[in-house]
């Protein structure tokens, strides 16, 4: 394990008091409850130890190393890069697991869905969240040859699930989060599909509706569809397409689940298809997987690329290049430095190599640029940036296949004879739940939550925050007032606030006040030049009908999303962020 404190002379990382708290919370070194470490030594830590991987495997100098561990830590220290949780908890510790992104896969015999529960929990105790897809499980009722018994199908079988999750509270830094996937074609969807209509039911699931273009045709023209016996493969019945869609519609409108994810568009996204089927994705949905397949994620802040230029602000393109390149290759490095939980996981991820790069910060650039969310421009500021990303993302790339080589499944893949690529995958947006907060940027591709809010930090404390952004445009334009700024801690929002001026009202617009399909519209501008999925929640006002639900899963499958998150407000009765003071 690593030792070692950043140098007193190397610049102090620009965090916030808030941000400090999350670190020390969870992720600092800790010896009795008191951190032995500082956030500048977590980020000398982790620069460290990824960058030393090219002195060890590609035959790099010790002083060339030693700049490029500068360079990793200045970009962490600036809160311009940061990466997923758990390569900033246990980069040079002894769990030393860095991949936020696990897919398992389940079979249908009791060792090998005891065995997926088992490798759940050693993934769980090192903090990365596991993806399951349960579609090769034989329906409930059918029989188990060995016994002469009934199956009791993959609903009874992932509460077993839900309970060991329970058990494993994660070595004291998560706890726990899997992705149920379940075939829209298996015998027992409905079951499924219901599966968490009490919200108490298997809580450390979140679980989506693996959709197929058969079933979405189906459900155009109003026809049936079959439903397919996973071992036999089989129909053995029918159900209407709509009635079915209708079902899944009603639920997510109920609490927002299940959501649903497009198998076939997965696939064609596959960048391996030689060596099987996408059937899962990670918990949060942004990272699809083969089975035994791990990723590490990292993002980008785009708060940090918005410079001024002759008096106006602009995107920082110079930097974000620099960036962009800088992370393909830190997280090129994370694949060797990682300490893989099972061997075969270790095998899987090292013959594809993917990697997840994204971005936070998105709402704050735009504010930055004093544009709306809910505009033709942000989509195509959306499309710009991401663009811009996974071109440079895919030049590093490449560059480190000269050095170092294709990733090793390269021949027949679907880059083989395009471009000569080390990574599989580059790019995915993430929902940067701890990282967006660690350096005080929006999450993800999210627009802001509240102007001003009250977040549950983990483990229960709550933090009241008005967001920082609109304070220096209150204060620039004139209209700053401490009254004013508790009226919107109160509200949330500014949507008519007199005070507000008009621009600016439209600038801080929040998620509630967007209609879902500029949140869809912008979902699928970033899908557009994202390797891997998107995470997005797509908000929807409490009044919300069921029908403007269905109107948003056409329109994501209309713009080829890979699938869709929707969330009615004041639907669920514990929410993890909820606008205003509420504390
Ligand atoms: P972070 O900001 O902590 O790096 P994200 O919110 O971006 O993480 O989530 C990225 C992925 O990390 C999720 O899709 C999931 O795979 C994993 N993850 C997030 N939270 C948890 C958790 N509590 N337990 C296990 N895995 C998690």
């Amino acid at each position: 394990s690593f030792e070692g404190q950043a140098p007193k002379n190397w610049q102090k990382a620009n965090l916030t008091p808030n941000a400090r708290v999350v670190l020390e919370k969870r992720y600092l070194k800790q010896k009795d409850g008191q951190a032995t470490e500082t956030p500048e030594d977590m980020m000398y830590r982790v620069a460290n130890v990824i960058a030393s991987i090219e002195e060890e495997m590609y035959g790099k100098g010790k002083a060339e190393t030693k700049a490029l561990a500068k360079e990793f830590y200045t970009m962490m220290a600036n809160l311009e890069f940061m990466p997923n949780s758990p390569t900033l908890m246990n980069a040079g510790r002894d769990l030393g697991q860095l991949s936020a992104c696990f897919v398992l896969p389940v079979d249908d015999s009791m060792e090998e869905i005891f065995d997926a529960i088992k490798n759940a929990a050693i993934i769980h105790k090192s903090g990365g969240g596991t993806g399951f897809s349960f579609s090769r499980l034989r329906p409930k009722n059918s029989t188990v040859r060995s016994t002469g018994g009934v199956a009791s199908g993959p609903v009874s079988f992932m509460k077993v699930f839900n309970s060991a999750t329970e058990a494993v509270k994660q070595g004291g830094t998560r706890r726990g989060a899997n992705m149920g996937i379940l075939r829209v074609d298996h015998p027992d969807i409905l079951d499924f599909i219901r599966c968490k209509e009490d919200n108490k039911e298997i809580t450390n699931f979140n679980i989506s509706v693996g959709i197929t273009e058969v079933f979405m045709k189906a459900v155009r023209e109003g026809r049936d569809y079959d439903l397919i016996d996973p071992h036999s493969g089989a129909s053995v019945g029918q159900l209407s397409a709509l009635e079915v869609f209708d079902k899944i519609v009603d639920h997510a409108w109920k609490n927002g689940e299940p959501g649903i994810v497009f198998l076939d568009r997965l696939n064609e996204g596959n960048p391996t298809p030689q060596l099987g089927e996408i059937e899962a994705t990670n918990p949060c949905g942004e990272q699809p997987l083969l089975p035994n397949e791990a990723c590490n994620l990292g993002s980008i802040n785009l708060k940090l690329m918005v410079t001024e230029k002759n008096g106006k602000m602009v995107i920082n393109w110079e930097r974000l290049s620099y960036v962009t390149r800088l992370s393909v290759r830190f997280l090129d490095n994370v694949i060797d430095a990682n300490q893989y939980p099972l061997e075969i996981i270790d095998e899987v991820v090292k013959g594809n190599r993917k990697i997840g790069l994204g971005v936070m910060g998105f709402a704050d650039m735009l504010i930055l640029l004093q544009t709306s969310y809910a505009t033709e421009e942000a989509v195509e500021y959306a499309e710009k940036v991401m663009k811009f990303i996974q071109t440079e993302a895919r030049i590093e790339s490449q560059r480190l296949a000269e050095e170092r080589g294709t990733f090793p499944n390269y021949a027949g893949s679907v880059y083989d004879g395009v471009m000569k690529l080390r990574n599989a995958t580059l790019t995915t947006i993430a929902p940067t739940g701890t990282i967006s907060m660690i350096c005080a940027a929006s999450s993800g591709v999210e627009p802001l939550f509240a102007v001003a809010y009250t977040k549950t930090v983990m483990d229960g404390t709550s933090l009241v925050e008005v967001n920082p952004l609109f304070e220096a445009f209150a204060k620039d334009y004139n209209f700053y007032s401490p009254e004013l700024m508790r009226k919107i801690a109160e509200k949330g929002t500014v949507l008519g606030l007199p005070e507000v001026p008009n621009w600016v009202q439209e600038v801080f617009t929040t998620a509630q006040e967007i209609t879902p399909e500029w949140h869809i519209r912008i979902q699928a501008a970033f899908q557009k030049y994202t390797d891997n999925a998107v995470s997005k929640t797509i908000n929807f006002a409490n009044s919300a009908t069921k029908e403007d639900i269905a109107e948003a899963y056409r329109l994501a499958d209309e713009l080829n999303c890979k699938g869709l998150t929707v969330y009615r407000d004041g639907s669920r009765e514990e929410q993890v962020l909820s606008a205003g003071a509420s504390v």
